[in-house]
């Protein structure tokens, strides 16, 4: 990310250092924890905190210390973050800035933070207060040094990881945590740990694919004071003043950004170390102006930019390969998205 995220991130990290007596006292500090590192079966790594925007559930399948000794072991060919005993111990096995394989699916393990829980998917004795309180301070204290939302998007069970070719569970389609595991309890605490107790924001746009402007506003509770508006990462609006809006109500011109996904995070802030944040993907699909292959010329016109230009004006550019495409663009098409309909790509003679 940019140089902006990381002003913010330090921005946050200072404002929560500020002690204020928060709703509920809570100011997510770490719980304390025994360090036995594995070796072997996890992928050495420099992630930053706020490259980290998953936390993934799991359980163990077998008691704790067996877990804990089998996830150290390289034969394992699997780790993960933490491991919680039912008592509520918390051992780390790896540390955060690597890569533990937990979820089954790269893409998956590269972003996240695996949580073990001592127990059984399937056992009816299910998981003990002290774990679920040990994983929701974990948890809190993980999602507010990384700016996650603290919600079942950004929470999941190991049995919601997405399998590459099809399916859910990663590549052996776990199940875990199960049917016994207390999501709406497990959240609740988290938000608790975080300080969130009374304290949401939540993102409201208009349903399915997004054209044209849309109004993006943002909904909050407890004492939000102001609320930035934030396009893939980049905040483009704060708003001070309630019903908090972006763009004062004017709305979002789709059409500045790329036909495609988004990400869009609203951030509410309540006072120093007091804030929620929530995110949406949305996708972008604004029809590109009429093409014609009349006057194409390979590589003449100028660069495309994320800027509208004239009615009608052809542009081309350079595709990786060297060969350039050129359409025709209107005042309100979007560049950066490219179209399929444009001219087939020509190559420059050698
Ligand atoms: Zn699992």
């Amino acid at each position: 990310m940019g140089l902006r995220r990381v002003t913010f991130l330090a921005a946050a990290v200072a404002a929560s250092c500020v002690l204020v007596p928060a709703a509920g006292g809570a100011n997510a500090a770490r719980p304390p924890l025994v360090w036995l590192k594995g070796e072997g079966n996890y992928t050495k790594s420099h992630r930053h905190p706020e490259s980290i925007d998953k936390i993934v559930i799991h359980v163990t399948e077998g008691a704790f210390w067996g877990s804990v000794r089998w996830l150290q072991s390289p034969r394992a060919h699997a780790s993960s973050h933490y491991i919680i005993a039912r008592n509520g111990q918390i051992v780390q096995l790896v540390h955060l800035s690597d890569i533990a394989w937990h979820a089954g699916n790269w893409r998956v393990n590269s972003h996240s933070v695996g949580i073990e829980h001592e127990g059984y998917t399937y056992g009816s004795e299910g998981f003990t207060d002290a774990q679920y309180n040990s994983s929701a301070r974990l948890a809190a204290w993980i999602a507010r040094r990384s700016l996650m939302p603290i919600d079942r998007k950004h929470i999941i069970g190991h049995a919601q990881v997405p399998v590459p070719g099809g399916g859910r569970g990663g590549s052996s389609h776990h199940t875990d945590p199960g049917p016994h595991w207390n999501w709406r309890r497990y959240i609740r605490l988290v938000r608790r740990y975080a300080g969130l107790e009374k304290l949401s924001v939540t993102p409201q746009l208009p349903p399915g694919t997004l054209r044209g402007v849309v109004p993006w506003r943002a909904k909050v509770t407890g004492g939000v004071t102001s609320v930035e508006f934030s396009i893939n990462g980049r905040v483009v609006w704060i708003d001070r003043r309630a019903p908090f809006a972006f763009a004062g109500g004017r709305g979002l011109n789709t059409t500045t950004l790329g036909n495609g996904r988004h990400v869009l995070t609203v951030h509410g802030i309540a006072g120093p170390g007091r804030y929620d944040i929530a995110r949406t993907t949305i996708v972008v699909d604004n029809k590109a102006f009429a093409l014609t292959s009349a006057g194409a010329r390979p590589w003449t016109m100028r660069r495309a930019t994320s800027k509208p230009l004239s009615p009608g004006i052809w542009i081309s550019r350079k595709t990786t390969s060297g060969c350039s495409r050129s359409m025709v663009v209107s005042a309100s098409t979007p560049l950066p998205a490219w179209p399929t309909t444009s001219t087939p790509p020509t190559c420059p003679s050698r």
